[in-house]
């Protein structure tokens, strides 16, 4: 098999969300698999509804999720002079014709075809035939060009997603491949440059099944074998609607700065229209090396948050600890509140992963460390009481003497005022957490406590 080579092509039009880059991790997955090409191209000919800064935001999510392209990005405002070759191209061939037919007479004809029960189509009017005799040519119309189709026979693919697709010619009319002023449209640009990029796997929404019978057309009649087509299914929202911005989809980069790690958003959307058997949590390099286009799933995806959650849960887990500490980091600067991503951030964040579930609950918990947390007053009626009040006292005492800061040394300290006092553990270590953290559960306390400035700890205790 030739080098594979696929293509992300989103068109900058709005935002983009966890559906829309699925298209460009499958793709970018299937290059990576097979040590092939990953292609980001720009599909900006809708030029009312595209910007820059909707293309910055794409390439910012994928940025973000490490779906990193080899080539492009290729804007198609830029190639209008190679379409436009490649249509004269086709007109010198033959496979284009003129078309006159106002938009009048389009109406028209399209209403007593529905009158009629039939399928709004051109009906070829302006189709060249040998022997037959076109209308003649209206002045005041500027022509569309449009694509002979075969006629007769039909297309058919073999699709990676849905299985052998056959398409009757009859069904599918002379496309519009330039408009009056000449400008090549939609279908016939994604060929040009799918050609020109050598694309061999289209992998895209299934929202383009449609235009894959034209496209095919289009590909032979330059001469070139279509590629590979796998067409992915919708991914629908929690309330079963096509996920959308209309129907509250977020922005891939909100899942940043909610605290996902690209890792757990890359494998949950993974597992959004693709299965490597049962497996539910995967790296990315597994992904990679698992990952292919013979198991990717029939059916509609639905877009689940708890689940995503729990899948970055699993992820947060094994994350490397100063990877974490930078994130958390930047959580805390968003707060305001400027921490340095050192050692001691790192060792905070390996003592409260497991209980998070994203970096945003990570910094909720380690906000203790920076800033005074006020327990609430029904924690500090219901744990400082007659037993623990004298045990957190003796407690104090025997911190502030301790020579050293350390885990140990501090457990020391408790087992011997528990011992002392004649109080359970929980007596003591609750009101602990609940004046150092200002919750009532943690990590070990000790634990906990070392990676304290001790005199913060005492302070804390001051109030007893
Ligand atoms: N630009 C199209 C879209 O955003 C994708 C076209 C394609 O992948 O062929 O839906």
């Amino acid at each position: 098999m030739s080098q594979v080579r696929t293509r992300f092509a989103p068109s900058p039009t709005g935002f983009i969300h966890l559906g829309n880059i699925r298209s460009a991790l499958y793709p970018w997955a299937w290059a990576r698999a097979t040590g092939g090409v990953f292609v980001l191209r720009i599909e900006d000919t809708d030029v009312e509804r595209s910007s820059q800064a909707a293309v910055d935001v794409i390439i910012e999510g994928m940025k973000w999720l490490g779906l990193d392209h080899d080539e492009g990005p290729f804007y198609q405002m830029q190639r209008m002079d190679r379409y436009k070759a490649v249509l004269a191209q086709l007109v010198e061939q033959g496979w284009v014709y003129p078309c006159y037919m106002s938009m009048a007479e389009l109406d028209a004809l399209r209403e007593r075809q529905m009158a009629n029960k039939e399928k709004p189509r051109y009906d070829g009017t302006w189709r060249p035939e040998p022997g037959k005799v076109l209308p003649p040519v209206p002045e005041s119309v500027k022509p569309v060009l449009r694509f002979k189709t075969p006629q007769g026979g039909s297309v058919v693919w073999d699709d990676k997603v849905k299985g052998r697709i056959e398409i009757s010619n009859d069904e599918l009319d002379d496309l519009v491949i330039a408009r009056p002023d000449g400008t090549p449209t939609y279908n016939f640009c994604v060929v040009v440059d799918d050609i020109d990029m050598r694309i061999t796997h289209v992998i895209r929404g299934d929202d383009h099944v449609n235009n894959t019978p034209r496209q095919i057309h289009v590909f032979r009649a330059l001469g070139v074998e279509p590629p590979v087509y796998a067409h992915l299914p919708t991914v629908l929202n929690e309330q079963g609607e096509k996920m959308s911005k209309r129907h509250g989809a977020k922005p891939v980069t909100q899942y940043r700065d909610e605290g996902y790690l690209a890792d757990g958003v890359v494998n949950y959307l993974a597992r959004l229209g693709w299965s490597h058997g049962d497996d539910e949590i995967f790296s990315r390099e597994q992904l990679v090396a698992w990952f292919n286009l013979d198991h990717l799933g029939r059916s509609a995806a639905q877009f689940d948050e708890a689940k995503l959650r729990w899948v970055n849960a699993q992820h947060m887990k094994v994350c490397d600890n100063a990877v974490l500490a930078g994130l958390v980091s930047t959580q805390f600067a968003s707060r305001g509140l400027s921490v340095p991503a050192d050692a001691r951030l790192a060792a905070m964040c390996a003592l409260f992963k497991d209980r998070c579930s994203t970096t945003v609950e990570l910094a909720d918990w380690l906000s203790a460390y920076f800033v005074d947390m006020q327990p609430s007053e029904a924690d500090l009626a219901q744990h400082l009481n007659a037993v623990s009040r004298p045990a957190l006292v003796a407690l104090r005492d025997r911190l502030a003497e301790l020579p050293s800061w350390d885990a140990p040394s501090i457990q020391q300290a408790i087992k011997n005022t528990i011992g002392e006092l004649k109080v359970k553990m929980p007596q003591l270590a609750i009101p602990l957490r609940v004046l150092v953290c200002a919750r009532t559960q943690t990590p070990p306390v000790e634990a906990v406590l070392a990676l304290f400035d001790k005199n913060t700890v005492l302070k804390r205790l001051q109030v007893i």
